[in-house]
């Protein structure tokens, strides 16, 4: 049975509640959070930034550090998901963010292993654990790797979008977008040169039309395209030159 995405209302995998394309975006923010850290921290330090606060008269010293970067590294709670659409989602930190959602996560795993008879037993997880200890770099490791269990429980949209929000407040501190090229060839759907490559997209995109490309489809596609219009633009140049 074919189900739709919960983001993108595109197609997804049976039983899943986030498409391919929609996990793989969350994959790659998990992996991007992490590479943020020291721009975050150094910003940080009193005085490495401007003021955010205050102005010529005011009443109170301007805060030494941006609020925002607190907002993102200072302690808090840890969000329930059944608040992702209420207030309590602006401002909170990334490490109780990321480690609220490891821990429901983990809260719903079953737990397998033998008593000291031998016997199997199963019980709930009592908590996630990782290797590289409690920060947000572990907690972000933690939750790719089990992203292909947590795109099949229906609070990953609330994840998705908590996540998807926690990257804006970081890109817009960070002053960073994406890194995005330009393809060559057409689009196959509206025949404009609209093609692009975004880093944390599975699919080439046209920025026209809702026409979307694996890598492998664009580059069957380019090598069908390309000689012709190679050969079209070889054509007229030769035209202009034998004109002049
Ligand atoms: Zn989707
Ligand atoms: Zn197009």
């Amino acid at each position: 049975m074919d189900t739709t995405c919960s983001i993108c209302q595109r197609h997804a995998p049976a039983e899943h509640y986030l498409c391919v394309a929609c996990q793989y975006r969350l994959h790659t923010w998990l992996r991007e959070i992490p590479q943020h850290l020291p721009l975050l921290q150094d910003l940080l330090r009193p005085g490495a930034g401007p003021a955010q606060r205050g102005g010529a008269g005011r009443a109170h010293s301007p805060l030494p550090v941006d609020i925002r970067v607190l907002d993102l590294l200072g302690p808090g709670h840890v969000v329930p998901w059944v608040d992702a659409h209420g207030d309590q989602t602006g401002g909170v930190p990334l490490e109780p963010l990321l480690y609220g959602w490891a821990r429901y996560l983990a809260s719903e795993l079953p737990s397998v292993h033998r008593d000291a008879h031998g016997t199997v037993r199963v019980q709930p997880c009592t908590g996630p654990w990782s290797r590289r200890g409690a920060d947000v770099p572990a907690w972000c490791g933690w939750l790719q790797a089990y992203l292909p269990y947590a795109a099949r429980q229906s609070w990953a949209p609330a994840m998705y979008e908590q996540l998807e929000d926690a990257v804006h407040r970081i890109r817009r501190i960070t002053h960073t977008r994406p890194r995005t090229k330009a393809m060559d060839a057409p689009c196959p759907g509206c025949s404009g040169f609209a093609l692009q490559e975004r880093e944390d997209e599975l699919h080439i995109s046209c920025t026209v039309c809702s026409v979307r490309l694996t890598r492998e489809q664009y580059t069957d596609h380019r090598a069908v395209v390309m000689p012709g219009l190679v050969r079209t633009a070889l054509l007229m140049q030769a035209r202009r030159m034998s004109a002049a």
